[in-house]
């Protein structure tokens, strides 16, 4: 049936005759032998993991760049100067501009200094006291970007949520504006599945706790809060904070005797013109919030039963108590890279940009991660893409920008920063496709071929495209189209997104050495990720050389108007 209908096309028209060869020899350079020589390199212990501004990430990116000149892909990076030799100077030369493969930027990596200072202040009339608490046996600090000193009053704000549609607001009553907010860590009923509050608010989805408390944090600091103070009676916090453990779990895999060292504890931002994220958030032992919350008749224990079922906010001033801490940050700029090439085509002011990020988590504690599905496989999709398209021997429509990201796991920077310039210097990008872990396999795929793709849901094309795609090609791909509305998510899609820029997006699947270092090339799915690429090809491909997919469903009027 499906080869039938692929000789029906070949017969009807020797214009798509022409254009099936052209499609064949592209998808004829995507080879197994090619994605294995290019992924052993990339998730090698010599890129040591490739975190962003080591010099893994460094021979990572000049092999990504390499490749692309291999592939006849022109640079489309920053531009740089030729130095002629005083000779050649004397005999005329002078510096001429080109364009190297390389975007760099800075990134500000900062992480919790040795020294923290956190006290709780009670006053009374005539009289205050302050208790000092010790870092790491009472508190533990995310700081902000730069060190702080504040002395406000504190407030108690609940859970500090709102559901969507504000029909419950733990802001509501209190104001939180120059303020230390106290809060819970979850929801109302949170810790009892059987409660109204449970049933109402209960978020949806993998990440669905982590994305909660964040968003719980973004909003604390949007209405001006200085600081958060985070509660959690279900949590013991100062477990794990011990220096003398023997045996140190570290990241479930390795036995140390020393402390780890959190990846997460040392982060960065991108430079900008405000000081972003500058919020610190304290999380506390049960004697520090004992003392806030002493004398103002809250328990927590209560607080928790009676919000599960009343479904009201009880938040509260916490009268006559403040909070005084000083935080310090150490600092310092790593130079980063992203890797970007391009083709241009007949109209070459229309970008598709076809990217996924070659960086990781780099080395802890001795041990390497080497990443090789996150990212070093869709790395590799790029560079197929790239190939082939340059097998293809026909000038594409649009042009095609192939991008290798980096820092996108300390915050999608490369992606953010490249959308960023576009945006600066007017550059019409159209279409991005992002591939982020493309070639393992989830629990249950028995046959090995399953994958999804999210993709931008008003562009019903890209989705209709992408089905006619592996059935026109018979491609062995059990792919779940995720259509929506703007995708947003954890990878270097969402910058486009977050622009209006239409995006798909492929992954293969979550597994459980997400982040270990036994994310290796021995547990490849070779045959999966070639059918990945292929289909990423024969999309893009055909994006580029139409404007089909540019068709959006459009909103009826009255829908619209009622927005
Ligand atoms: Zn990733």
């Amino acid at each position: 049936m499906k080869k039938f209908s692929l000789f029906l096309i070949l017969f009807i028209s020797g214009h798509l005759l022409v254009a099936q060869n052209e499609v064949e020899k592209g998808l004829e350079a995507i080879t197994k032998e090619s994605l294995k020589g290019q992924l052993e390199f990339l998730a090698s212990d010599w890129t040591e993991g490739r975190a962003v501004g080591t010099k893994g990430a460094y021979i990572a990116a000049d092999y990504i760049a390499s490749m692309f000149q291999t592939y006849g892909i022109q640079p489309f990076g920053d531009e740089a100067y030729t130095r002629p030799s005083r000779s050649e100077r004397m005999a005329g030369a002078r510096p001429e501009m080109y364009r190297t493969y390389y975007q760099s930027f800075g990134l500000i990596e900062y992480e919790p200094g040795d020294e923290q200072v956190f006290s709780v202040v009670t006053s009374k009339p005539g009289s205050e006291s302050s208790m000092d608490f010790v870092y790491r046996t009472d508190f533990y600090v995310q700081t902000g970007t730069v060190g702080q000193k504040v002395q406000a009053p504190l407030v108690f704000a609940g859970y500090g949520y709102s559901d969507e549609s504000k029909t419950y607001d733990d802001l509501k009553k209190i104001d939180v504006d120059g303020k230390i907010v106290v809060i819970l860590q979850g929801y109302p009923g949170h810790g009892d599945t059987t409660s109204a509050g449970y049933e109402k608010y209960k978020p949806e989805g993998r990440y669905a706790a982590y994305y909660l408390e964040r968003n719980k944090i973004q909003g604390l600091q949007d209405a001006g809060a200085l600081a958060v103070i985070r509660i959690s009676p279900d949590a013991n916090p100062m477990k794990g904070w011990a220096q003398n453990d023997i045996y140190r779990d570290n990241g479930g895999f390795n036995e140390s005797d020393k402390r780890p060292n959190p990846y997460y504890g040392n982060r960065m931002s991108l430079p900008g013109k405000e000081l972003g994220g500058n919020l610190s958030t304290f999380t506390v032992s049960e004697r520090v919030a004992n003392e806030i919350l002493s004398g103002s008749g809250i328990n927590i224990e209560k607080f928790e039963e009676e919000v599960a079922k009343s479904l009201q906010p009880a938040s509260q001033e916490l009268a006559g108590k403040s909070a005084a801490f000083k935080t310090s940050v150490n600092s310092k700029v790593v130079n980063a890279r992203n890797v970007v090439g391009y083709i241009e085509g007949e109209n070459k002011d229309e970008f598709i940009v076809v990217g996924g990020h070659y960086d990781h988590l780099g080395k802890w504690d001795g041990v390497i991660y080497n990443g090789a599905d996150d990212n070093a496989s869709g790395t590799v999709g790029v560079m197929e893409i790239a190939k082939a398209f340059m097998a293809t021997g026909k000038k594409p429509e649009k042009s095609v920008v192939f991008a290798a990201w980096t820092g996108e796991e300390k915050g999608l920077f490369g992606s953010t920063y490249f959308v960023r310039e576009a945006k600066e210097k007017n550059e019409n990008v159209v279409l991005n496709l992002n591939y982020d872990m493309i070639a393992r396999n989830p629990e249950n795929d028995s046959l090995g071929n399953q994958a999804h793709m999210v993709y931008t849901e008003a562009n019903t094309v890209i989705g209709e495209t992408t089905k006619k795609n592996i059935e026109d090609y018979d491609i062995n791909l059990d792919l779940e189209l995720r259509p929506s509305e703007r995708p947003g998510g954890g990878s270097d899609h969402a910058p486009f997104a977050q622009e209006d820029i239409p995006i798909f997006y492929f992954m293969a699947a979550m597994h459980p050495d997400y982040h270990q270092p036994s994310d290796e090339l021995s547990k490849i799915n070779w045959e999966k990720m070639q059918n990945i690429i292929k289909v990423g090809f024969l999309n893009t491909w055909k994006f580029a050389n139409s404007d089909d997919w540019k068709k959006t469903t459009v909103k009826p009027e009255a829908e619209v108007e009622t927005e």
